[in-house]
């Protein structure tokens, strides 16, 4: 079968003919529809967590089930399930018996420690893939099985309320659906921010009320201050520094910044701010699988629609190449049936 792995060097992606995967206990095999390219894959691709050579990549995929374990009871053949991030958690850990199965310190990663989804055929832990409801678009889900949970999470983690007003820094593939699931799920007033004004339009046609281009407004802050009166919460899905240190400017007291995007950097924090304004700054990682069940429900409920281009697997290694030079607008899929 046709898969996308990291290459032996570990600094990139090439296509291979893979063997067909066998299913053992609790597991069922998955045919793949669908996998987004994500930008964690390309940090697994480029050996920043550390060389996986050969490792099949891809944590959005989303797949029709063809053959289930004895043992499993969860899932049916002919079911449409979802390849996630958080693949598996060890099921008794202080974090899995707790709902924060995410931080799980054995946790299992599809694309990263074990093989994801960006392959004809992929295995599931049965208990753990997240079944797809019905009137969701699977190119669409496969963009919310990463990118929509963990926006859906960190605009849950911020304490969103309805008429708060949600700062999202960084209106790419991530922060577009933050912006949706911030406007049309928690009912909030939503400010996007970014550099680049395509992007900013296109948080505009899915909902934001302000946008603030960031290289056009020399003090960002102070103008979201002045427009909104400080954010209640910040998501921020930029990976970049500056944004971060924006995010905890233009909160109001009391205020939370999520944490989301990766850059390699450390974030400026003033104490004495963090202490007189009682701001909150916490890290989210994607979501549970209760998360991403609800997530998909507003997905299929039409509240949430994911911006997806389909494009054949071939084109893998270039639409890495476009994502390593910030190219990509919104979402690129790999179709198999292409
Ligand atoms: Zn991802
Ligand atoms: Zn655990």
């Amino acid at each position: 079968m046709k898969a996308v792995v990291v290459n032996q060097a570990s600094n990139g992606v090439e296509i291979i003919n893979h063997d067909l995967p066998k299913i053992g206990h609790g597991e069922a095999l998955v045919k793949v529809e669908y996998c987004g390219v994500c930008h964690t894959d390309l940090h697994v691709a480029n050996g920043d967590f550390g060389q996986v050579p050969g490792r099949i990549l891809g944590h959005e995929g989303i797949g029709i089930v063809t053959e289930i374990a004895d043992d499993v009871t969860s899932l049916k053949v002919g079911d449409r399930v979802s390849i996630a991030w958080f693949f598996e958690g060890c099921g008794h850990c202080e974090y899995c018996t707790t709902g924060r199965e995410t931080l799980c310190r054995t946790v299992k990663n599809a694309g990263y420690s074990v093989d994801g989804g960006m392959s004809e055929y992929a295995v599931v832990t049965a208990d753990y893939a997240v079944k797809v409801p019905e009137g969701l678009d699977p190119a669409q889900a496969s963009s919310i099985t990463c990118a929509g949970v963990t926006t859906y999470k960190a605009i849950k983690e911020g304490g969103a309320a309805p008429g708060q007003w949600i700062a999202v820094y960084g209106a790419g593939g991530l922060g577009n659906l933050a912006v949706q699931y911030a406007k049309k799920v928690f009912n909030a007033h939503v400010v996007a921010i970014d550099i680049n004004n395509d992007k900013l339009e296109l948080a505009k046609q899915v909902g934001a009320d302000l946008v603030v281009n960031g290289k056009e407004i020399e003090d960002v802050a102070g103008f979201i201050q002045e427009k909104t009166g400080g954010c209640h919460s910040a998501v921020v899905t930029a990976v970049s520094k500056v944004a971060f240190n924006q995010a905890v400017d233009s909160v109001r007291a009391g205020g939370t910044v999520v944490a989301v995007g990766l850059p390699s950097e450390m974030m400026d924090v003033s104490i004495v701010k963090t202490v007189l304004d009682g701001i909150k700054i916490v890290g989210s990682l994607v979501g549970t699988r209760k998360d991403l069940e609800e997530a998909f429900q507003f997905g299929a409920e039409g509240l949430v629609v994911p911006v997806v281009e389909k494009c054949p697997v071939d084109d893998a290694p270039a639409i890495f190449d476009e994502m390593e030079k910030g190219l990509i607008q919104g979402r690129k899929v790999l179709d198999f049936s292409l």
